[in-house]
């Protein structure tokens, strides 16, 4: 598909970033001489009248959140191939996601952001509407007058609903964020599911790391030594699996960041005069940089190279799957599992890893990127699950049988994909006639060579 010049009467300028079911451009609205983002469902969706559907209603409700905490949607309409979008305030400072870019941010900035996107969220909640997929590709910053930031909520659980009406989670990667109940068909959502999230946001902006599983979540001073105790308990309380015991609201959360960063910035400056702390702040600096290696790699395993240029073996955040792939395959690493949901499978929370050359990209089916997901699931038919699957766009070659010592399984292949690439997509069982656990691996590559065979026979499940 050629990249359209123009969507209605907006004109396309460039990309911004792509996510699990569309992307997003930056435009011009000739009209009103302004800037505008367009969000577009990609091709591959656009025939599904369900998520179609979804994405309209999603920009529907964001309009009625009506608040300037909230990304504003200005239109919604269809292009001449069918392909829904929708119109919206363009973010023109980024996302957090791109803050974090360059590593955890100055203590009372990430705090006082993060305090911030709990107020947007109060704004929904007050509305009645809990947003369900906060993290931070969904938290935008816009330039206000006099140059300071405004934080603006977007998305609205869009990604999520969709990939709920594909069929196709995976690509989601909202892990980490997102709190034990959401994984719960009927466990009924409020305002404490997003204060779970924001939680994990504000860990991620002091820490430079997503928080592990729910319950599993690692001390936050942990990764960063010199955070305060106040700072750590807020947090982790946002944290809490069971949401009675969480803040109760975002609105109290964003106070108590807020005084907490007041707090935080109003020590600092006294530190900088006193020598003798300034040389103990230096020390502390060291050996935080030497944990936060350590602590990070609770989540991002790389357990060795077998052979340097070949291969690089990778393991989930519970130590209990592992594989190797090819090692330019290895520079990104989510280990903190999946929700065999996606698979239409019994929801709950398993094991799971997803490896790319580029993780950003690995949400778009559309994207050239190289890598692996690798997901454990101790209830259900993984198989047939899995002989369900379909990926328009590309030519389905057939599947094939695996045997290993330890699994057999189905390899199905689709070739020719939109990005010129390879998708496999496996369901093993136990070789010993077992039936649990079962696994699901997708691989995708972009050119040639199929990495398959050797990362299932590769894999270690304990
Ligand atoms: P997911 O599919 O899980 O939601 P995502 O949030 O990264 O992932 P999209 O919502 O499709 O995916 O957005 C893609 C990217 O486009 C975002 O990461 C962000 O960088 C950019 N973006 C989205 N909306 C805007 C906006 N209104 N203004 C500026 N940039 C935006
Ligand atoms: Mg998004």
């Amino acid at each position: 598909m050629q990249s359209p010049e123009r969507i209605g009467r907006y004109r396309l300028e460039r990309p911004l970033g792509s996510g699990a079911f569309g992307t997003v451009w930056l435009a011009h609205d000739d009209v009103l001489q302004a800037p505008v983002a367009v969000k577009v469902l990609a091709d591959n969706w656009s025939h599904r009248l369900d998520i179609r559907d979804r994405f309209l209603s999603e920009a529907r409700l964001l309009r009625k959140a009506d608040s300037n905490r909230v990304v504003q949607v200005y239109d919604i309409g269809e292009l001449p191939d069918g392909r829904p979008y929708f119109v919206m305030e363009y973010a023109d400072a980024g996302t957090l996601a791109d803050r974090l870019a360059t590593g955890p941010l100055p203590v009372p900035e990430a705090l006082r952001l993060t305090a911030l996107a709990a107020r947007s969220a109060a704004a929904l909640h007050e509305a009645g509407i809990v947003h369900r997929d906060i993290k931070p590709s969904n938290i935008l910053l816009r330039t206000a007058p006099g140059g300071v930031h405004r934080v603006l909520l977007a998305d609205l659980g869009l990604a999520k609903s969709l990939a709920q009406a594909s069929g196709l989670t995976l690509a989601a990667g909202s892990a980490g964020y997102q709190p034990p109940e959401q994984a719960q068909p009927g466990a009924g959502l409020d305002a404490r599911a997003d204060v779970y999230s924001l939680g994990a946001v504000g860990y991620e902006l002091v820490t430079g790391t997503v928080p592990g599983a729910p319950g599993r979540v690692v001390g936050p001073e942990r990764l960063r030594p010199d955070l305060g105790d106040g700072v750590r308990r807020a947090l982790m309380r946002a944290l809490e699996p069971d949401r009675e015991r969480r803040w109760p609201g975002a609105e109290v959360f964003a106070a108590e960041l807020d005084r907490l960063s007041a707090a935080v910035s109003s020590v600092q400056p006294r530190r900088r005069l006193d020598p003798v702390r300034k040389r103990l702040n230096t020390v502390t600096l060291v050996v935080a940089a030497v944990l936060a290696g350590t602590a990070a790699a609770v989540t991002v395993t790389l357990l060795n190279r077998d052979s340097p240029a070949k291969s690089v073996r990778v393991a989930d955040s519970t130590g209990r799957v592992s594989a190797q792939v090819p090692a330019g395959w290895g520079g990104q690493l989510r280990g903190s599992g999946w929700n065999p949901k996606a698979l239409g499978l019994t929801s709950g929370h398993q094991p799971g890893l997803e490896v790319a050359d580029d993780l950003s990209k690995w949400p778009d089916l559309k994207a050239a990127v190289n890598g692996v997901f690798i997901g454990l699931s101790e209830h259900g038919d993984v198989t047939a699950r899995v002989n369900a699957l379909a990926h328009s766009g590309c030519h389905y070659d057939g599947a094939r049988a695996f045997t290993s010592a330890d699994w057999h399984g189905r390899v199905r292949t689709w070739t020719d994909c939109p990005d010129g690439g390879t998708i496999t997509e496996t369901a093993l069982d136990p070789a010993d006639g077992g039936t649990q656990p079962q696994v699901y691996v997708q691989v995708r590559r972009h050119g040639s060579g199929d990495a398959t065979e050797g990362i299932l026979r590769s894999l270690r499940v304990t």
